[in-house]
């Protein structure tokens, strides 16, 4: 008997003029649409005409609903995997069917789509060849700056979903672990009516936000830019103590007191500070 396959089906983040000609191809053709909640979807779906049968899946019963998922799949019928918005599986539910999936041998075809994080970061103006996606942080003050404590010398640009409540505790802790001179964007409301990119250094966008309380409202994507590149191989503990002493004493004596702790050369150490 042929199998049929399990989508993984994008949705709009905000306009629906974004779900793509094949998206609504698939959720026609599918024998039934998992949704993380079948309320939500079924607005956007009734708006489309598309009337396939919905089934709930959400963190909380994917595992088990899984196995119901692969047998259909694995008797021939299709089944589309779709969030409230946006890509499934990024800071949404799939990942545990998805997998199962691949380790019963199904085919998992995934389209592309609205992703909140892709579309802020291409619009950022921070460097896209290497970033590092983090999802949410914590929503708890000291796992969240802890969090970002251990992305201090990490190059790549930061991406992270954020709640508007905790936007500016957010911004505070990032200006405590990342230093308020680091330069972070916000990608706010995006596609819909009120899309704004807030841009500056940590201080400056906190200021930006706490003056302007439509900022701290909406969904937004927080994107910070990676450490100055560590060209010189200099080792984690010494960058640590320079980027500690760099704020406290002029940058020459911030590097020699390091390059003679360390044995390393005082003049690399110098560059990587300005
Ligand atoms: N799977 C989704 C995606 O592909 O972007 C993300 C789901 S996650 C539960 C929801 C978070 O994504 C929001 O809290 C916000 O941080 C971000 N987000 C979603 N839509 C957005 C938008 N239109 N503008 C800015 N951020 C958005």
């Amino acid at each position: 008997m042929k199998t049929g396959t399990l989508y993984i089906v994008p949705t709009p983040i905000g306009n629906l003029n974004d779900i793509t000609l094949r998206a609504l191809e698939v959720l026609r053709s599918v024998d039934v649409i998992a949704a993380e909640d079948t309320r939500h979807s079924g607005v956007l779906l009734n708006h489309f005409g598309i009337e396939s049968t919905l089934w709930a899946v959400h963190e909380h019963n994917e595992r088990q609903k899984s196995e119901a998922i692969i047998q259909r799949i694995q008797e021939g019928q299709s089944i589309a995997l779709i969030s409230d918005a946006g890509t499934p599986l990024i800071s949404d539910p799939g990942y545990p069917l998805v997998n199962a999936c691949r380790n019963a041998g199904v085919p998992v075809v995934a389209l592309p789509g609205a992703c909140a994080a892709i579309t802020a970061l291409s619009a950022s103006g921070l460097p896209t060849d290497r970033f590092l996606f983090c999802g949410f942080l914590s929503p708890k003050q000291q796992a969240r700056l802890t969090a970002l404590q251990a992305l201090e010398d990490e190059t790549a640009t930061l991406v992270f979903y954020e709640a508007p409540r905790r936007i500016l505790d957010t911004l505070a802790a990032v200006s405590e672990a990342l230093g308020p001179e680091r330069y972070v964007v916000i990608g706010r409301e995006i596609t819909k009516q009120f899309e704004t990119y807030l841009t500056g250094t940590v201080t400056e966008v906190q200021e930006k936000v706490a003056a302007d309380t439509n900022q701290q409202r909406g969904e937004m994507v927080l994107m910070i830019a990676g450490a100055p590149a560590n060209e010189h191989n200099i080792p984690a503990e010494a960058l640590q103590l320079l980027n500690l002493l760099k704020s406290e004493v002029p940058p020459k004596k911030a590097a020699k007191l390091v390059a003679s702790h360390y044995n390393l050369r005082a003049n690399d150490l110098y560059k990587h500070i300005i």
